[in-house]
């Protein structure tokens, strides 16, 4: 981003059409008691920059680009790491029965399952234990393993990543959450967890941060 330096008039010129816009050039230079002549080269360039919109007949508009330009910034700054939450995991041979319980007292929708290494097996979400509840097997007898969206078909991310990332990651799978993932050797670990909770929640801060 190249950061513009407004001189003096030029952000006089700034506030008068932020609190007046739209207004004419005309307009604007009377009350600096300035011809339009003078000012025209501060409105070009102001224009250029994306300070302002101007619309024939009607004058100048306050655009508000640098605001924008921030924001974008700071979205794109938002990483994994500081959104995240923590995993919660069950093991591949626990029943069906008891991750529906885990899932319950834990109060999330998603359970990641790991081995006895702590190495990412699958997913469990609401609708795969619901699916399987359908029906008359015996759910203390199924291992969640059968049922799961196992690897490695399992979409995840890095605490590195950006949140956009994240995101753009859970629309196109259309998933609602994603294991945070270290790599190693012996397969992907989980240690942490990124929902569509966390990413509405970074959504309300930039909208704070920014005083939207
Ligand atoms: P629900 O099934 O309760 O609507 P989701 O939309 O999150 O919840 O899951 C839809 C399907 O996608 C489920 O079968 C689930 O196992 C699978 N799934 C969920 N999260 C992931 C993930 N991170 N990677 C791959 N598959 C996933």
């Amino acid at each position: 981003m190249s950061l513009i330096e407004l001189n003096k008039r030029q952000d006089a010129i700034l506030q008068i059409v932020k609190e007046n816009g739209p207004i004419t050039g005309e307009h604007i230079a009377e009350r600096l008691g300035l011809t339009r002549a003078t000012l025209r080269p501060d409105l070009a360039i102001l224009t250029m920059a994306g300070f302002l919109d101007a619309r024939p007949r009607v004058g100048y508009f306050y655009a508000g680009k640098k605001n924008a330009v921030v924001l974008t910034e700071s979205m794109l700054n938002l990483k994994v790491k500081d959104f995240q939450a923590s995993p919660v995991v069950v093991f591949d041979q626990m029943t069906v029965y008891d991750a529906i319980i885990h899932m319950f007292s834990e109060d999330v929708g998603t359970l990641f399952v790991i081995d006895r290494d702590e190495i990412l097996q699958g997913v469990l979400s609401r609708k795969d234990l619901l699916r399987s509840s359908i029906g008359s097997q015996d759910l203390n007898k199924i291992p969640v393993h059968m049922i799961m969206t196992r690897m490695p078909n399992i979409a995840y991310c890095k605490n590195s990543d950006t949140l956009v990332d994240a995101a753009k990651k859970l629309i196109e799978r259309a998933i609602d959450s994603m294991p945070v993932v270290k790599e190693t050797e012996a397969g992907v670990q989980v240690i942490g967890r990124v929902t569509k909770t966390n990413i509405t929640r970074a959504f309300i801060s930039l909208a704070e941060t920014h005083d939207l």
